[in-house]
């Protein structure tokens, strides 16, 4: 547990937590909505400082990512909490637990993990790191300094104090939209009033240079609607560039969703059409492996530059300047394939846990603990 640095004392108790658009107002002894930060004694205290539910080597595009540091490994990491509440949440055992639990690391002890593992970067991922931004930021300072890039899988719900902060040591973000951008959609089953602040939050990534990529959950029935999916292609046209890549994920059933079927490959390629239409240059078909979409095609000549399965590169048809090797068009890629891609990326690491604090505890009863 530690003291925030996002948030404001209302009065001598009360404190305006500026972490998420949520702005939680809590009084001594409140947590937030996202059961990790909370009120104790007039000052808001990250709870779940260090305390860490997962590790994980994963290869890059598993976020995706596909257009960063391609063939990369990441070291993943996240703790328990969410500020959303997605009824369709893969990850909701860790994403809606409201009991801060995990075994606790010092951003150091992370950063020499990625190390050993020989990791290219470090993921902030599986629940939201918003919440958990400022443990978020010693991690990715102490990264940097070791020569190692920092990428978050963030639903966007932020605020710009949180981009302004997260900027100080992010260099790639996974922005993750689910029912096309649908303000319905999201009052219904993830529990926010609007996407407004995500489309803010995008905004404010682009003009700080942070490298973006975007996905769509695309859910059958009730997030599936074609025209809010042109319309949120044509946000990202305009607003972040038609090179932005974007990714439509398929939906599984899962948590609150099981009655709901997994999303026909035809709805899926019925969106890669429409936003190829608004003129996106890089659009990909995620969850599906084998699929022609999960390949990077030259948006000039057509030919496949990068041929993927699921995870892994099959095909790298790029100069050493990320140009098509075909017809010379410069691919929008940050950094050059990285040859330690195999079948092993993506793994459970073997870490001396035993040695370690084991932490389980109530977040109330936390906040009241000396
Ligand atoms: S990060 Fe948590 S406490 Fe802060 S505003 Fe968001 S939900 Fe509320």
């Amino acid at each position: 547990m530690k003291k925030a640095v996002l948030y404001h004392k209302l009065d001598n108790s009360k404190v305006l937590c500026t972490a998420c658009a949520r702005r939680c107002r809590l009084s001594p002894g409140q947590v937030g909505f996202c059961g990790v930060r909370g009120n104790r004694d007039g000052d808001l205290y990250l709870m779940v400082y260090g305390v860490l539910i997962a590790v994980n080597v994963d290869p890059i595009e598993k976020k995706p990512l596909t257009h960063f540091h391609p063939g990369s490994k990441v070291l993943s990491i996240a703790t328990t909490g969410c500020n959303w509440a997605c009824a369709y949440c893969l990850n909701y055992d860790i994403s809606q637990r409201r009991i801060v639990e995990g075994f606790y690391f010092e951003p150091e002890e992370v950063v020499k993990l990625a190390i050993e593992t020989r990791s290219d970067g470090i993921t902030y991922t599986y629940n939201e790191p918003t919440i958990f931004v400022e443990y978020a930021h010693d991690v990715g300072v102490l990264a940097h300094k070791h020569g190692l890039f920092n990428t978050f899988v963030s639903n966007g719900y932020m605020t710009d104090e949180a981009v302004d902060y997260i900027s100080k040591f992010l260099d790639a973000i996974t922005v993750d939209f689910k029912g096309n951008g649908d303000d319905k959609f999201a009052r219904k089953f993830i529990l926010i009033t609007s996407y407004e602040p995500v489309f803010n939050t995008l905004l404010e990534l682009k003009k700080r240079k942070i490298f973006i990529e975007i996905t769509d959950l695309v859910i059958p029935r009730v997030g599936d609607d074609l025209n809010m999916a042109k319309k949120l292609s044509r946000w990202i046209v305009e607003n972040l560039g038609p090179e932005t890549p974007v990714h439509f994920l398929r939906f599984h059933p899962d948590f609150k969703m099981l009655d709901y079927p997994p999303t026909p490959i035809e709805t899926l390629e019925k969106h890669v059409k429409i936003a190829k239409e608004e003129g996106l240059k890089y659009v990909y078909i995620g969850n599906v492996p084998g699929h022609p979409m999960e390949n990077t095609y030259c948006p000039r000549c057509g030919k496949p530059v990068i041929v993927r399965y699921g995870f892994e590169i099959l095909e790298w048809n790029l100069d050493e300047e990320n140009r098509c090797k075909f017809c010379g068009y410069k691919i929008n890629i940050v950094g050059r394939l990285k040859n330690n891609y195999s079948p092993f990326r993506s793994r459970f690491i073997f870490i001396d846990l035993y040695r370690r604090k084991y932490i389980s505890r109530d977040p109330v009863e936390l906040l009241k603990a000396k």
